[in-house]
């Protein structure tokens, strides 16, 4: 029995399947993707969630791993243009397939930094294969796991124990390179100066690997999951809340859902981790309590704004970023004192520019993300405020006039990831990535308490990210087989 229809749920669904397990999907929406849903309205098609397809190989190991590959599944695109920057202040910057043009751009922002960016991807390179070679694809069970003599040595090298600003700070000055060079900790729900420098890997990923576009978007990868997982014979039941978790025995029994129980042998909950075991299990069988989750660092919440627009826009790529001159602002208002940011850096989406299908002939599909502090107060009256604030902000920094086109526009902010994922205080992406909450810091993928009962997802490790979901699926079904085994 599976827990949540979100890609760690169906990913783990498609290994079990192919191990001979019968599988059965409980999901609280109506529909596959968990946090990568779709939202359709008046012609435009939404990927409300993730939006980057970053390290295509760890999506081509998934899929082979059950017997298919990403061609047979569904067509891919490697973008020319990653995307576009605007620096307050300075002149916008685009990030291209060819990082001989990103050398001469870094070149531009200072003496020797052409120089300076291929020593930076190199040892963004070797700690990328390390990190894939040896520590994401592996299961933590102590902290000694963690901390053995191959972490320690390699994890100096790997940058485990300095911050990422500190790290780019020993090769850069100029504010655009370093703003290029650690934006992507956002991806991962912490900050620049929060986040190991191991996780430079993410310039090695965005500015060498590449950027890549699934048919259909994200939420269309999800889809052929779910295709998949029906097609090989097992189940999954939409509108299907889980609602409570019987233990007997130290074993989950029973499977409470609002439309009914379900006995189950062995559950592997893919739905957010800190609502679960705090909602679904009496305390007594609690591995992590509130008090836990309280005292976690939570990844940022976000304040996304769905736009269809009835015109072309050039001005925009694919993916179009905005770093405002003092970024440590905004990165405060989420980590230090948390409210909503006056500045705040953005990132925008026109998925149209790849795929015209997602809008109506002419017109484009706009994803506006602001991360912003979870817990935030998020009430209708404010939201409204703040949303023509967000608006004349991202007209004013991109040029471009949008208000009077808007054909469609819907608002998801972080009330509505709680109500719609159970998201504990309205965390888009779980728990940050601080040196704290990696690998065998993050809560674990068993139960320490309840024997059948074990973790997948974005809280899990490795961790936040669509490629970090299916590795952690790959671990956890890894080691439910071992335990399970004769099943
Ligand atoms: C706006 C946004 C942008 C992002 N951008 C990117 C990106 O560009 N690239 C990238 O790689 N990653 C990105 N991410 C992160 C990525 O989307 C997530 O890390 C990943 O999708 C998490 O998958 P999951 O299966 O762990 O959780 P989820 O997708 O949240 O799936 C959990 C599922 O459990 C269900 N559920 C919850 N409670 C219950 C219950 N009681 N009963 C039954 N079902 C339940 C939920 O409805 C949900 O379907 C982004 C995330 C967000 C929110």
């Amino acid at each position: 029995m599976i827990i949540g229809a979100g890609y760690a749920g169906l990913s783990s669904a498609l290994l079990l399947l192919k191990q001979g397990w019968q599988v059965t999907v409980l999901e609280k929406n109506d529909q596959p993707g968990g946090r990568a849903r779709l939202w359709e309205d008046k012609g435009y098609r939404f990927d409300m969630g993730p939006s980057w397809y970053l390290m295509p190989e760890v999506f081509e190991h998934f899929f082979e791993s059950i017997g298919t590959s990403v061609a047979d599944q569904y067509q891919l695109t490697k973008l020319k243009t990653h995307y576009q920057v605007f620096f307050e202040g300075l002149d916008k910057v685009t990030i291209t397939d060819d990082l001989e043009r990103t050398k001469a751009l870094f070149e531009s922002f200072e003496p020797g930094g052409a120089t300076q960016l291929a020593a930076y991807m190199d040892e963004a390179q070797y700690k990328y294969d390390t990190a894939l070679g040896e520590f994401l694809y592996r299961e933590y069970r102590t902290v000694f796991d963690f901390l053995n003599k191959k972490v320690l040595t390699k994890g100096l090298t790997l940058g485990i124990f300095q911050t990422l600003d500190k790290f780019v700070g020993r090769f850069f000055t100029d504010r655009r390179a370093k703003q290029i060079l650690e934006y992507a900790m956002v991806f991962l729900g912490t900050s620049p100066s929060h986040a190991p420098a191991l996780y430079s890997i993410m310039s090695h990923i965005d500015l060498k690997l590449g950027v890549f576009f699934p048919e259909g978007g994200m939420n269309g990868v999800a889809r052929a999951m779910a295709d998949l997982v029906t097609a090989r014979g097992g189940t999954i039941l939409y509108d299907h809340e889980v609602t409570a978790l019987t233990v007997a025995g130290g074993r989950v029994t029973e499977v409470a859902t609002v439309k009914g129980q379900f006995a189950a042998d062995v559950v592997l909950n893919c739905a957010d981790y800190a609502w679960s075991e705090t909602q679904l299990l009496e305390k007594r069988w609690q591995t992590y309590n509130e008090s836990y989750w309280k005292k976690r660092v939570l990844a940022p919440s976000m304040f996304l704004v769905f736009l269809g627009v009835n015109k072309s826009l050039p001005g925009l790529e694919h993916h179009n970023l905005y770093f405002s001159a003092d970024w440590d602002k905004h990165f405060d208002t989420i980590f230090e004192v948390p409210s909503w940011p006056d500045n705040p850096c953005f990132y925008l989406s026109a998925i149209t520019k790849t795929d015209p299908t997602m809008a109506p002939p002419g017109c484009e599909n706009l994803f506006l993300l602001v991360p912003v502090a979870p817990g935030l107060d998020d009430t209708d009256q404010f939201r409204k405020v703040y949303l023509d604030k967000v608006l004349a902000h991202v007209e004013a920094v991109t040029g471009i006039d949008l208000l009077g086109s808007v054909e469609t526009l819907r608002v998801f902010g972080p009330r509505d990831f709680e109500a719609d994922y159970h998201a504990w205080q309205g965390t888009a992406l779980g728990l940050s990535h601080t040196l704290f909450q990696t690998a065998v810091f993050r809560p674990g993928h068993r139960s320490r308490k309840v024997k059948n009962l074990w973790y997948a997802g974005q809280y899990t490790h490795p961790g936040v990210g669509v490629p970090m979901t299916l590795i952690s699926s790959e671990v956890v079904v890894g080691e439910i087989l071992k335990a399970h085994r004769g099943h």
